[in-house]
């Protein structure tokens, strides 16, 4: 595996032109849901590339970029692990230097939802994937379901500047219990990782009331509302690339966490 620190040094590890090339973009704090990226990028590509940066841009005044969980090394020997070809780790001045200024805003599903929650975050999320794409140049970049507004964002943003990559959706991994895998699960206490259950479980509960015909948020409210450990941000439903998810946000403390269902059946 080689390990690019800037953009030129990712550019001539991947300069071989006639390979496939497949990118997952992740902020690190590696954990199964970041390796079944990587796997399903394997599968396809001759070439895997992924990149850890935890991107300042994409954090909004007040949350957790100081503490968002690093660990380089542990990062790398997971990716050596995973048959990564190149790691590219940039620091924030590489991507960001003094005097960068252009930023890219994506409506429609860069609107409501997380973007309501954390104003300013898809825009980060955006400008930081496309200059991945620029300096990458994947064939395909791949996205974990987890981030369901997060793919709504960036299919928009390569239908809308007719980027040349395909996006592949890859299935949330949970713990037996069901809590979606996440680098923020490690904030959690113990009593608020056992209240954290509640939120898969409401969202499953929303996906049985609309197979039933029922009003899925109103299903998920109701169990949230029976775990008072957990402060409910939102639950909606949202038409994202004409599939309806059930997605929530929550609050166990001061640790905020996302997690959506894909609604099938009666009402979809
Ligand atoms: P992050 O490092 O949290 O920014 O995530 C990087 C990528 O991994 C994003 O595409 C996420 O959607 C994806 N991801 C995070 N958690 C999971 C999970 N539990 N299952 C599948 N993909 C995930």
């Amino acid at each position: 595996m080689r390990v690019a620190r800037t953009i030129q040094e990712a550019r001539e590890a991947l300069a071989a032109p006639t390979a496939s090339v497949g990118l997952v973009p992740t902020m690190g704090a590696l954990h199964r849901g970041h390796l079944a990226l990587l796997e399903a990028a394997r599968a396809e590509c001759e070439v895997v590339v992924a990149s850890v940066f935890v991107n300042p841009a994409q954090f909004g005044d007040g949350e957790d970029l100081a503490r968002y969980p690093r660990d380089e090394d542990r990062d790398l020997r997971m990716l050596e692990e995973a048959d990564t070809d190149v790691a590219f780790m940039p620091e924030a001045a590489e991507l960001y230097p003094p005097g960068f200024e252009t930023w890219v805003d994506v409506a429609g599903a860069g609107e409501g939802l997380e973007a309501a929650a954390r104003p300013g975050h898809f825009r980060g999320v955006a400008t930081v994937c496309l200059k991945l794409f620029n300096i990458v140049r994947p064939d395909r970049a791949y996205y974990g379901q987890k981030d369901a507004q997060q793919i709504a964002v960036i299919a928009q943003l390569v239908r809308d500047l007719n980027l040349e990559l395909e996006l592949r959706v890859v299935p949330t991994v949970r713990d037996e219990d069901g809590l979606a895998l996440s680098s923020r699960n490690a904030y959690l206490s113990a009593e608020e990782r056992a209240a954290a259950v509640a939120l898969p479980r409401a969202l499953a509960a929303g996906a049985e009331a609309h197979r039933a015909g029922g009003d899925p948020a109103a299903a998920a409210c109701a169990v949230l509302a029976a775990e008072s450990r957990l402060a409910a941000d939102y639950v909606e439903v949202a038409r994202w690339n004409g599939t309806d998810v059930l997605a929530a946000a929550v609050r166990a403390g001061s640790t905020r966490l996302i997690d959506n269902v894909v609604l099938q059946g009666k009402h979809a």
